[in-house]
């Protein structure tokens, strides 16, 4: 499988340090407010991916940490702590919202079938882990103490800035936008591994730690996480472009100078779901969500189908026309496979012509899109309908757009023509007197049929029969 990779920022080989087990490693959901169908868009091309390898022979083991505590990069954050902010909007404590907002998220992956993870840590869970790599960062001299707080030591690292081709100075600018600058910090890019003195005073979840109460800065919980799952490496580290810088950046530096080595060999990071005005954000405060979709008679397939038609790699808009489009795509395509009738064997060469189409697409970079090509392939292959079932339900291991199911849905809401040879006969009867302009024949027969129960409905297919409801 070809990936891009946003590390070497190019396509290269997939190749995993031991091919009996991928280590992937994906960034969890803030547990402050719903996911937003922004975030879910990573979350379903994440899952696509897992299910590619596996489908491709790889067996995979996911982590996936939850952050219930802290999302604070730097005391120099702007506004509140989020976690707090959701509990005081909703008077509920931090773990209640993290419990409920955790519970949400996973509902909404069950409707848009994203498997869940193998591990799945929430951040409040391990904070021995990140304290003693705190205090091993400090021993290294990678880490200090300044103000309370202790700090990362960006200028320590031969390279610091590895996923971004624009210039220090430009990513600096973004560092500090919005925010005012921490006068603790010794270099620009510095960052917190642990707070005790924060200008959030009232964050509701501290722990004792060798430097006082206090509570962990945001990018240490993954690398913490990560490293006590996989140990030294791991072979995917995923999550929204958004996070490359600063999270993951900071991510790389704290993990690598921890280790001493290199930490992880692919970076793949999803592309945003953007809206008419710009980028979806839950901070923004007004942003979609599953539930909402639903409301408006969504079905989340459909929202899961016009994700994979677009490549991870690129912006994705939102609008209510172009999920529109998805849902006639949807629709259309499960009618196509409701007509297909269980008719023999399948044939062995045909069925690996089509997979190998889709296998293609998926080694592509994961090219979602072409894999839905591949899909629509199959129903215009020369083959039999076996043939073509048995590729739609192996397809659907990978996209998850539960096909098979929709089209047996479909064809048990379609009534059912009835077969009868008798009343076939005198249909075809009726027809023939028609043609012959024998109409009291004609109507004898429609009058025997309606004795026996029948119904005749003349439509443009020509003459259908169906039988009456019988009064109670
Ligand atoms: P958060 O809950 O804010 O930590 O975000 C969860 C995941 O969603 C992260 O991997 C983000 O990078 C990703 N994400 C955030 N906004 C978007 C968006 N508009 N489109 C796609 N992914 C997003
Ligand atoms: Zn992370």
């Amino acid at each position: 499988m070809y990936l891009y990779n946003s590390l070497t920022h190019k396509k290269e080989l997939f190749v995993p340090n031991d091919p009996a087990l991928v280590k992937m490693y994906t960034c969890g959901p803030t547990v402050y407010h719903f996911a937003h169908i922004g975030n879910l868009r990573s979350y379903i091309m994440e899952d696509v991916l897992e299910k590619a390898l596996r489908y491709l022979g790889y067996p995979v083991k996911r982590v996936m940490n939850i952050t219930d505590v802290g999302h604070l990069a730097s005391d120099a954050d702007e506004g509140d702590d989020k976690m707090l902010k959701g509990a005081k909007r909703e008077n509920k404590s931090v773990m209640e919202i993290a419990k409920y907002y955790t519970d949400a998220f996973f509902a909404d992956c069950a409707k848009l079938n994203i498997k869940t993870p193998e591990v799945v840590e929430p951040a409040t869970s391990c904070i021995g882990e990140y304290i003693s790599m705190v205090e091993q960062l400090i021993a290294k001299d990678f880490g200090y103490l300044a103000g309370g707080n202790v700090y990362f030591d960006t200028s320590k690292l031969a390279q610091y800035y590895v996923f971004n081709d624009h210039s220090e100075e430009d990513l600096a600018i973004g560092v500090r936008e919005g925010v005012e600058e921490d006068a603790n910090k010794r270099n620009k890019n510095d960052f917190v591994l642990w707070f005790t003195k924060s200008k959030f005073e009232d964050q509701a979840l501290k722990w004792d730690s060798p430097w006082g109460l206090g509570y962990p800065g945001w990018h240490i919980e993954c690398s913490a996480i990560g490293i006590k799952h996989f140990g030294g490496d791991m072979d995917i580290h995923c999550g929204g472009i958004d996070n490359a810088f600063p999270h993951h950046t900071n991510e790389i530096a704290q993990s690598e100078a921890f280790l001493g080595h290199k930490w992880c060999n692919y970076w793949f990071h999803v592309h945003h779901l953007n809206t008419q005005g710009g980028k979806m954000s839950k901070s923004k405060g007004e942003f979609l969500t599953v539930s909402l979709l639903e409301q408006k008679g969504y079905n989340p397939m459909a929202y899961r189908l016009f994700c994979l038609q677009s490549h991870y790699r690129r912006n994705l808009v939102f609008s209510w026309e172009n999920l529109d489009n998805a849902v006639l795509a949807y629709e259309k395509l499960v009618s196509k496979i409701a007509a297909l009738q269980e008719d023999g064997a399948v044939d062995a060469q045909a069925f690996a012509a089509l997979k190998s189409r889709f296998e293609n697409a998926l080694n592509a970079d994961l090219n979602t899109s072409l894999a839905i090509t591949a899909l629509y392939d199959v129903l215009k292959a020369k083959t039999n309908d076996a043939s073509k079932l048995a590729a739609i339900a192996d397809f659907d291991k990978v996209l998850c757009l539960n096909l098979l199911q929709a089209a047996k849905a479909l064809r048990a809401a379609q009534p059912q023509e009835e077969v009868d040879p008798e009343i076939d006969a005198l249909l075809a009867a009726r027809t023939a007197a028609k043609g012959a302009k024998n109409w009291a024949e004609a109507d004898r027969i429609r009058d025997e049929l309606k004795a026996r129960g029948i119904e005749i409905i003349d439509t443009a297919q020509g003459a259908k029969w169906k039988r009456m409801k019988v009064e109670e």
